[in-house]
């Protein structure tokens, strides 16, 4: 049998479509997501149901987002889902998060096993709308969610898991290894809960910034931070926010990265003014 073949389906490689078949795996995540009725729940890909079969099982209503047109059919006509779900047949990268939350009246509670090709660009999509999420739980490269979750001093830690931190409490739920899949993708895979934070912990006054300095310090991680960012902070710059200058990229906290955000930002308004 074609192994990319699942329920009748050929599995699309461009869409990233491994579509889970492992009941306990899949009842594991059901737990950790707990949806509740009168939750505003939102599935980011839900192919051909292994998630939103059980999840619908739980709640009345739930909206799905998926790109690929034969599936968001086959939903259409799904015998017990078809009458709770709201599909949008769309990329969800163009999917305004803020007006679906504004449409369902309260904050979203957004899940899915996403296609790996496109979850990183998808994470920092979402982060834009933290406002309008309450929690996201994704299936992930497991080495993705390494990268989320870690802290200072290690290979992992890096732009995305500062930007990660920066929006959200980051929580490791479970590993999936590869047979839990159809077809099966050549890479360990694991479970991620983001909580948006109520109250930002290091608020920064320009983003942008924040996203320019971590760019720069982490395309050149194995240089020290007074060369790296050199182009921006002077050494006795970066002495006076507490920032050793003979560390790496690595070495920096996120809070210290946002300290940093914020006295550019200061320092551009002086000069402006
Ligand atoms: N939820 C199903 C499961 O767990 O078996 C399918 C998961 S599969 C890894 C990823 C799903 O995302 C597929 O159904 C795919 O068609 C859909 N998809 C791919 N790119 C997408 C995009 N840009 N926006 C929305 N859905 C997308």
């Amino acid at each position: 049998m074609n192994n990319r073949v699942h329920q009748g389906h050929l599995a699309r490689k461009r869409f990233g479509q491994n579509f889970l078949n492992d009941r306990f795996v899949i009842e594991s995540i059901v737990a950790a997501i707990n949806p509740q009725k009168n939750q505003a729940m939102v599935e980011i890909g839900p192919g051909l149901g292994a998630l939103t079969e059980p999840v619908g099982e739980r709640i009345d209503k739930l909206t799905v987002i998926e790109l690929d047109r034969d599936l968001a059919a086959r939903l259409q006509t799904h015998p017990f889902l078809a009458p709770k779900l709201t599909i949008y047949q769309q990329d969800a990268m163009t999917m305004n998060f803020a007006e679906l939350s504004a449409t369902l009246g309260q904050p979203l509670r957004v899940f899915g096993n996403l296609p790996y090709n496109i979850s990183t660009p998808l994470m920092f999509h979402l982060f834009s709308y933290t406002d309008a999420i309450a929690d996201m739980h994704f299936m992930l490269q497991k080495e993705v969610v390494n990268r989320l979750v870690a802290g200072p001093n290690s290979k992992a830690y890096g732009r995305l898991s500062v930007m990660a931190q920066y929006y959200c409490q980051v929580i490791p739920v479970l590993e999936v290894p590869p047979t839990a899949f159809t077809p099966a993708p050549k890479v360990e895979s694991a479970v991620v809960r983001l909580v948006p934070h109520t109250t930002l912990p290091h608020p920064v006054k320009e983003l942008r910034l924040l996203s320019r300095i971590t760019t720069e310090a982490f395309n050149q991680r194995r240089k020290t931070i007074r060369n790296s960012l050199g182009n921006m902070f002077s050494a006795d710059e970066l002495e006076a926010l507490g920032v050793d200058v003979t560390k790496r990229a690595e070495n920096i906290s996120v809070a210290q990265y946002c300290q940093m955000a914020n006295y550019l930002a200061d320092r551009q308004a002086s000069k402006e003014s």
